[in-house]
């Protein structure tokens, strides 16, 4: 069945007792055994809860994995997946990283001894430089945020295999729907579901989807010891968002590909990041493994004067962390997303005082357009009567 039959049908089918199209929400922690030594299946609900199952079969099919996990956001997730690691561990991670992933290896997982290298996962010679005797795994961002840079998935979770390591990639911004990382050798995904999937800013979840029996299970004891489970009703609402993922991938596309040509040739704008113009440095390997673009892109503005008041003159286009919603975002990652990134770290990727990052909603093209024109307009007529 094709990815968008999938995605619509999420959960129409799972309750034979009513046929209801909508799965049910079922709140229930508890849930009564027929006799010694039977179960319906479902004991309590941290374990398994039927309205998080349905999502966590639905993203296990989706991401072309055995197992998935819900989790009560994308940190949880995360946090999930780095308890397979012990004192001693060392993980291979993207260098143009999500700021929360950075703090929770430096600030917590630290603690336990499990330490990190940042490395620009594409470069061949810098993994091989970087892997030491206690790497257990890899951790890539693919595109990264902001700098949207790409890494060839397959090669690197070829190269980690050969060393017995895990390839763990955070898909959260192309989703399953554009880019698969488990069918190009990754072991594990994870989301901030957060983002696309719920795609209306509204819930905060994260997924893991496993690959393979014996790290399924481990998983599953994890899930179940550390408990950041999602609950039902947001399970439900995580559904009802992936349900129109395709469409709304689509118009993100879209309306990002058209924006990022529109800055590209702006006189205000030194620099465009977005995998889709063909002369982004990832652009080939980004063409071959994802089926299509996410929203996301950065620019760089030509002075850093200008960044303040175009945040302050949007009208339609919202000044807010995240991304991945309907509604158009605009994010300044040097002093948000990425603060708690060291600058030494933030200046090797270029995440400088004159970026800024677009979460493109599924608004009109023109409209945005048009608000962004104004802002830019508005901000350089400042700094010419200042
Ligand atoms: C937002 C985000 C996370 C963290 O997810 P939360 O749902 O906010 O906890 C992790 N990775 C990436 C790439 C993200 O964008």
């Amino acid at each position: 069945m094709n990815i968008e039959s999938r995605l619509a049908q999420i959960g129409s089918q799972e309750d034979p007792a009513t046929g209801a199209v909508s799965y049910p929400i079922y709140h229930a922690t508890a849930f009564r055994h027929p006799r010694l030594g039977q179960s319906t299946g479902f004991d309590y609900s941290r374990t398994k809860s039927p309205t998080r199952a349905i999502l966590e079969a639905a993203a296990a099919e989706l991401e072309s994995g055995d197992r998935g996990f819900a989790c009560s956001s994308g940190m949880a997730a995360l946090q999930t997946i780095f308890a397979l690691f012990s004192q001693g561990d060392h993980l291979i991670v993207s260098l143009d990283l999500y700021g929360g992933t950075y703090r929770l290896l430096e600030r917590i997982m630290s603690r336990y001894g499990v330490t990190a290298s940042y490395v620009d996962t594409n470069d061949m010679d810098a993994l091989e430089a970087h892997c030491t005797p206690g790497t257990k795994a890899i951790l890539i961002e693919t595109p990264t945020n902001p700098l949207m840079m790409i890494t060839d998935i397959e090669k690197a979770a070829a190269w980690a295999k050969r060393k017995g390591m895990l390839t763990i990639v955070d898909n959260t911004l192309l989703t399953p729907y554009l880019q698969r990382p488990i069918e190009l050798g990754a072991d594990i995904v994870i989301h901030s579901a957060t983002k696309y999937l719920g795609g209306h800013n509204d819930v905060l979840a994260g997924l893991i989807v496993t690959k393979g029996q014996a790290l399924s299970d481990e998983m599953a004891i994890l899930h179940n010891s550390i408990g950041a489970v999602l609950g039902p009703q947001d399970s439900w609402l995580l559904m009802r968002g992936m349900k129109t993922l395709a469409l709304r991938m689509e118009r993100h596309e879209f309306n990002s590909v058209k924006l990022a040509e529109w800055l590209k040739v702006h006189p205000a704008v030194e620099e465009v990041y977005h995998p889709a113009l063909p002369h982004h440095p990832g652009h080939d390997v980004q063409r071959r493994q994802s089926s299509g673009n996410t929203g996301i892109f950065s620019f760089r503005m030509k002075d850093a004067r200008t960044v303040e008041p175009i945040l302050r003159h949007l009208r339609l286009i919202a000044f807010a962390e995240s991304l991945g919603g309907v509604e158009s975002l605009l994010t300044y990652p040097a002093v948000q997303t990425h603060a708690d990134i060291p600058e030494e770290i933030r200046r090797r990727v270029g995440v400088d005082d004159r970026l800024l990052r677009f979460s493109v909603g599924i608004e009109h093209i023109d409209d945005l357009i048009a608000d962004l024109g104004q802002a830019i307009d508005a901000a350089l007529q400042e700094i010419e009567e200042a």
